[in-house]
Formats: structure tokens, C-alpha cells, sequence
């Protein structure tokens, strides 16, 4: 199979709620939300968290000059690096921002809100690139040069979205800040099946989520790898990785936590900045 017919997937923010740099989280990385997936010529990007800024140092070497970046939600750890992409001071960029409109507001009034005085130094009209937005809802699926993606609801505060992008024969789903209930959720399964990776929300432990250790997580919007085993398990992927690490979690945590995973899952692995897979 030639190269372009491959899917090519790089982590560069693996981190949930907030970035957390530093020497004990130096092996995962402190960077929040942002994967890179390409498609032949296509360049997706899911979510726009702090690992965007690297990312977009990459991306002007390069001669593409059409990005679709996919947003799951609107929560500060997957926007706040969009201003920070220098793709959009470049005049000879076209960037899609793909996402659902929340309540009342479209998409473009959301990153005008993101970009807003006393907030941020610029607004949306100051930057170069040309940006264009494409409302999606939770249903739907879009089709571009053989690359299908479908989306699902996540149960989240004020709502999330669910990726899987197919291309080659091959397919990568991004489930990132979804709460599990007590039985599967029948969106999640569905998107999931059969999936080559599925990336899964996995910021709390059980003790963390129940209130064992601190307060209890419930209704917090996020979920075990407990549970994200569950859908993997029941949806038959074939790669499970544990994603949206709390800041809390230091490199040692999530070594451990990779082990256990690992135990119960053979094919699992904990998400880290700089991690490639190629499908
Ligand atoms: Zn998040
Ligand atoms: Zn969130």
C-alpha cells in the first residue's frame, strides 16, 4: 500500500483541563488537546489545545495550505492554542473550523468571543489566513477525497463531539472529554466499532471519579479507563489509548496507570506528546 493511502497520526497535546509543564511531566508532555491526523494531501486537526503552537511551526514548512482543524468542544484546553497557530498570520492559508453551534451562538461567534477584548490582544478579523466554518451536529458526516468522518454525541457539560475518521480502510475514533453511565453508551459503541484506535477520555481513577481520593468526579464530565476499556472491549477495537491525562497525573502515575490498562487490555497505551501511529 503506498504511503499516501496511509493514515499518519501524531499526539501533540495529550493533557485534560489545563496544561501542566514541568520535569515531572516531561515524559507524556504538559501540552493540552491537539492530534494531527493526515489523509493523503488532507490535514485534520482535532481540537486546538496548547500542543497546536508546535504543531503549526510544522505545518508552515510544509507546501499544503488547506488545515481543517475539528473541534470536540469549546472548553479553554481545546481552544485556547488557536491563536497561537501560526498558520492563521499567513495570508496564504485557508483554514476549516469544524464544529457545532452552542445554544444561540454560530461557530464564528464563539471564536469571535475567543478573541475578544480584554481576553486576547487581537481579534478574529486581525488574523491573515482566510477562515472559513463549517457547522456540523451531532449526526452528522462529512466526506472529502475519500476521507469519511463521523460524528456522535459524548455526554459532556454543554455537549462534546465524538470523531471517526475512515480513510485507506482504516479508522480512527477521538472520544475525548465524555462521561461514561452505568451501562455503555450506544453512541460511543457505534462510533467505535471495530475502530484501529480508539482514544478515549481516561482523566480520573476509579477511587478519583467515586471520591475516594478528593472530591467526587461524578457529573464532572469525564471518564475512567475502566470504563474505556468496556467500549473497547465491546466495540472490538483494536488499540486503546488512554487519553486527556489529569494535570494531576505525573509521569510515574501514568506509567502505573499503563500497566494496570495493559493488564486488562493488551493493546492499550498511554497517549504522550510526540506519539505516532501509522494506519
Ligand atoms: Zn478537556
Ligand atoms: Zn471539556
Amino acid at each position: 500500500m503506498s504511503r499516501a493511502s496511509k493514515m499518519y497520526i501524531r499526539f501533540w497535546g495529550v493533557r485534560g483541563s489545563i496544561a501542566s509543564p514541568g520535569k515531572e511531566t516531561a515524559k507524556y508532555g504538559g501540552d493540552t488537546s491537539c492530534i494531527e491526523v493526515r489523509c493523503g494531501k488532507e490535514i485534520f486537526i482535532l481540537d486546538a489545545g496548547s500542543g497546536i503552537r508546535k504543531l503549526g511551526s510544522k505545518i508552515l514548512k510544509e507546501k499544503t495550505k488547506h488545515i481543517n482543524i475539528l473541534f470536540s468542544h469549546f472548553h479553554w484546553d481545546h481552544i485556547q492554542g488557536f491563536p497561537f497557530f501560526a498558520p492563521v498570520f499567513n495570508k496564504n492559508y485557508s483554514i476549516t473550523l469544524v464544529g457545532e453551534r452552542k445554544m444561540n451562538f454560530t461557530l464564528e461567534q464563539l471564536f469571535t468571543a475567543q478573541l475578544m477584548f480584554p481576553y486576547f490582544p487581537l481579534s478574529l478579523a486581525d488574523l491573515d489566513a482566510k477562515i472559513s466554518f463549517r457547522e456540523v451536529s451531532r449526526n452528522d458526516s462529512i466526506v472529502k477525497n475519500n476521507v469519511k468522518i463521523i460524528l456522535a454525541r459524548l455526554n459532556h457539560p454543554g455537549g462534546c463531539i465524538g470523531y471517526r475518521i475512515e480513510y485507506g480502510g482504516k479508522s480512527f475514533v477521538y472520544a475525548t472529554d465524555t462521561e461514561h453511565y452505568s451501562c455503555i453508551d450506544k453512541s460511543l459503541l457505534k462510533l467505535s466499532l471495530n475502530a484501529d484506535v480508539l482514544v478515549y477520555d481516561c482523566n480520573y481513577t476509579d477511587d478519583e471519579y467515586s471520591g475516594k481520593t478528593g472530591p467526587p468526579r461524578t457529573g464532572w464530565g469525564h471518564s475512567t479507563w475502566t470504563h474505556g476499556i468496556k467500549v473497547a472491549k465491546a466495540a472490538k477495537v483494536k488499540k486503546f489509548i488512554i487519553f486527556h491525562h489529569d494535570p494531576s497525573h505525573d509521569d510515574k502515575f501514568i506509567d502505573n496507570l499503563e500497566k494496570q490498562v495493559q493488564k486488562e487490555f493488551k493493546e492499550s497505551y498511554a497517549a504522550y506528546e510526540g506519539m505516532e501511529i501509522i494506519l
